[in-house]
């Protein structure tokens, strides 16, 4: 089965191209390279190319057989997509349109969206299910939520197949060390204690000390990268299987708050790290954690890596190796 993978050059994109090819399909990687890194699919076969460019699309799916989508290509910055809408619309909702068009034309039914819980906006509930509502408070989450309706749509429509993954707070390396999360700017907290660690950052602050929790810093559902590559596969499978389209959460169900995790990078790496506490930023909700129940029950998923402290050791294990 060839399966083209948009933004597999990414973080979690590189991820999952691994875990395709070691199961033995066939991948093509298109990526823009604004965000990904070719050194992350050395070997793989790979398009340089852009998801708003309908040409290009249209030349890779004339070029190549193809079997399925896998759809990483996206911006994902929250606080960007706050000063620049328009630059997270064209991309995050322009681009899947001409992905979709591309797919509707050469007969392509299947797609694994990469989505997220930034869709549900201030959860009402704890821990978050598929049919909580949603309310994204930031035009990343507004973006997701477009296409994943759009998904809809298309399914009603020309019968596009797919399976939408909501992820919580992806983290975590590939246990080979050889590839890892690395963005610029790099904005999420397990990066940057780590890099803290290293010295690469002089601190890690602490955003906001007063939420309602128990040690008034927030908390997240941590999912190791390779768990969210395990349950696009499967989702690839089920689709190929026959299985209706649907969405489903991913995440470990276990929330950490942000106090939390500095203590468990200090154990894993031996170092003291220096943390500040420092005021909340804007549009964090105060706890994020997940239901999985839907993809454990459809699909048979369950995360090889539940323990947090495993999955910051996995990490930590690629930024020595890449940032000392
Ligand atoms: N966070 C923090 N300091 C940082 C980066 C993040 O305290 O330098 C907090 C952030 O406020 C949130 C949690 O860590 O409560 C996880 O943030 P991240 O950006 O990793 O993921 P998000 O949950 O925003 O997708």
């Amino acid at each position: 089965m060839n399966i083209l993978v948009c933004g597999g050059a990414g973080y979690i994109g590189s991820h999952v191209v691994r875990q395709l090819q070691k199961k033995g399909y066939e991948v093509l990687v298109l990526d823009n390279l604004i965000n990904g890194h070719l050194s992350a699919v050395d070997g793989v076969p790979f398009v340089k190319a852009d998801i708003t460019d309908k040409q290009a699309l249209q030349e890779v799916f004339s070029r190549n057989s193809i079997d399925a989508v896998m759809h990483f290509a996206a911006f994902s910055i929250v606080g960007e997509s706050m000063s620049k809408p328009g630059l997270y619309y064209r991309n995050n909702v322009l681009g899947t349109l001409n992905l979709l068009e591309a797919m509707r034309e050469n007969k392509v039914s299947k797609l694994i969206f990469s989505s997220t819980a930034a869709v549900y906006g201030e959860p009402e509930e704890i821990p978050i299910c598929e049919e909580h509502r949603t309310k994204p408070t930031n035009p990343y989450g507004a973006t997701k939520l477009a296409v994943e309706e759009m998904l809809n749509w298309f399914n009603h429509a020309y019968g596009l197949n797919y399976v939408s993954l909501r992820y919580f707070n992806a983290a975590g390396a590939d246990e080979s060390g050889d590839i890892g999360e690395d963005h610029n700017p790099e904005t999420h907290l397990i990066p940057l204690v780590l890099k803290t660690a290293l010295g690469v950052l002089p601190e890690i602050k602490i955003f906001g000390t007063d939420y309602p929790t128990p040690d008034g810093t927030c908390l997240r559902d941590y999912i190791h990268v390779n768990d969210l590559a395990d349950a696009h596969i499967m989702g690839l499978q089920s689709l190929s299987g026959g299985g209706q389209s649907t969405i489903f959460n991913l995440g470990n169900g276990n929330g950490f708050s942000v106090k939390e995790i500095i203590e468990t990078a200090r154990k894993v790496t031996g170092k003291p790290i220096q943390a500040v506490e420092t005021d909340r930023r804007t549009g964090d909700p105060a706890v994020l954690v997940a239901s999985s129940e839907k993809i454990k029950q459809e699909l048979g998923w369950q995360p090889r890596y539940g323990d947090i402290e495993q999955i910051i050791s996995s990490a930590w294990r690629w930024h020595q190796r890449n940032f000392n």
